[in-house]
């Protein structure tokens, strides 16, 4: 992957980060608001006073995302646990603050995996999350042996609680596990395109181009015609030592970009090494096909022109065409297709030829 194409993404990354925290935060805001308004009503003003702090937390947390998010993190984390211990002590066990730590053991993988993309060190979430679980039992404990400071008019207040806790934790963790689905998804998509394209060109690489012939010829059943043919950009080491490694770079894109217009079901195009392409065509008349794409390709090639400053610069390509005989392997073919080329080198470039085994005589 190009530099400027990772900083994309990173940058893509980070906007979606944002965003998300964003609206945790929000949630974490409103959830706080309410709670504020409950405990108020029931007249628990010890947790009214430490509502009032956590809503300045979050409002501060709004400032902070764009500007420290290992801060942010930091900050959520400690109000949720302080929140959940003082909750519990206040009002005891039976008011569900505590589903909160399953929350807490989850959400620390996460931040440690975003601090590791950010470069923070390890939070070490098994080591935390053993935390948060003994932290657990020891409310649990606390709270059957000691009672609490406050006593609820209405015993239907806990339950309020109770469920209203639960199903912001529920919610939570089913936001959280699609979101580290996703994730995960798209990372390993993003790693396949890495290791099936070429970097340069975007074309699929070589190791793609043999997995697919491979796949092709194991396909005993679906064997069709299949035809190759190697592709070469004439006297390139000329355009590099007279204009520069990057332009020759830039013409090996353009090239590219050409080749790839000629994709379709039946013709897929590699990056077969350096200035080299390969062109499989499978399916009905695919040979003949082939010869008719790569005359095209030679043609456009040949009539295109690039510009460095104010010079002008034009390429030709060759290329030999071969086609798949039964049963051989598709090596055989490609060696024949490469002969074909080195033919067309030495009969004097911008041209191809095309052989099949019978035409070799
Ligand atoms: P011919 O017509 O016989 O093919 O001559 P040629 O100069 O194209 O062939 P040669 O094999 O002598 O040189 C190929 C050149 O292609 C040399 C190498 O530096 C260049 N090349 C290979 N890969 C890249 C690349 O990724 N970028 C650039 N800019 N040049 C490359
Ligand atoms: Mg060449
Ligand atoms: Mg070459």
């Amino acid at each position: 992957m190009e530099k400027k194409q990772k900083k994309q993404i990173a940058e893509l990354e980070f906007q979606k980060l944002i965003k998300l925290a964003n609206q945790a935060n929000g949630m974490l805001l409103g959830s706080h608001i309410y709670l504020l308004v409950m405990f108020a009503v029931m007249h628990v003003d010890f947790m009214v006073w430490v509502n009032v702090v956590s809503i300045l937390v979050y409002l501060v947390n709004f400032y902070l995302i764009r500007r420290n998010m290992n801060l942010f993190f930091g900050n959520t984390y400690v109000e949720i646990l302080l929140h959940m211990t003082l909750a519990i002590v206040a009002v005891g066990w039976d008011s569900g603050f505590q589903i909160y730590a399953f929350a807490l053991m989850l959400t620390i993988y996460y931040c440690d995996y975003i601090g590791k993309k950010i470069g923070t060190p390890s939070l070490h979430p098994r080591v935390v999350s053993i935390a948060v679980a003994v932290l657990y039992v020891l409310l649990y404990v606390e709270s059957h042996y000691f009672s609490a400071f406050y006593t609820l008019k209405n015993p239907k207040s806990y339950q309020s609680f109770y469920i209203v806790n639960a199903i912001f934790v529920l919610v939570f963790i089913i936001i959280y596990v699609e979101n580290f689905e996703a994730l995960v998804l798209q990372t390993e998509e993003r790693l396949t395109e890495a290791a099936e394209k070429d970097e340069l060109t975007m074309l699929d690489n070589r190791r793609s181009m043999q997995e697919r012939l491979n796949q092709l010829l194991n396909e005993k059943d679906k064997k069709g015609e299949i035809a190759v043919a190697i592709l070469d950009i004439d006297d390139f080491k000329l355009v590099n030592d007279t204009y520069g490694h990057s332009v020759g770079d830039m013409i090996l894109k353009e090239v590219a970009l050409r080749m790839k217009e000629k994709e379709s079901k039946a013709i897929r195009v590699c990056r077969w090494g350096g200035e080299e392409f390969l062109v499989l065509a499978v399916g009905d008349a695919a040979y003949q096909n082939l010869i008719v794409v790569i005359c095209d390709l030679l043609e456009k090639i040949r009539g295109d022109k690039y510009y460095y400053g104010k010079k002008c610069i034009q390429i030709t390509i060759s290329a030999g065409v071969s086609q798949w005989e039964n049963e051989e392997k598709i090596e055989h073919t490609i060696s024949r297709a490469d002969a074909c080329l080195y033919e067309a080198k030495a009969g004097g470039k911008d041209q191809y030829i095309a052989k099949k085994v019978k035409d070799r005589g």
